[in-house]
């Protein structure tokens, strides 16, 4: 066996296993519907979602919002913490 028809036999293996581990993995965080695109969520956030907030704006925006919130959670907590072992 040649080493090319080793990556082409490897190489179609991987496809395989990409299609499947990478079907259906883009969640909508309003309703749990999956896709398996990112594009088909956004577009389902974007036109078709009947459970998304009114003030949402775009996944990007989403994700960046929830990020921020991630810091000001670990932000306060250490304030917390500096509270109760600071004196
Ligand atoms: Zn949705």
């Amino acid at each position: 066996m040649s080493l090319n028809t080793m990556t082409c036999i490897l190489m179609k293996f991987h496809s395989c296993f990409l299609c499947v581990s990478t079907a259906l993995i883009y969640g909508c965080p309003f309703c749990g519907v999956r896709f398996s695109s990112r594009r088909t969520l956004e577009a389902h956030l974007q036109y078709y979602c009947s459970k998304k907030p009114a003030d949402f704006v775009s996944l990007a925006d989403l994700q960046q919002r929830l990020q921020q919130q991630a810091l000001e959670l670990q932000t306060s907590h250490t304030a917390a913490i500096d509270q109760e072992y600071g004196k």
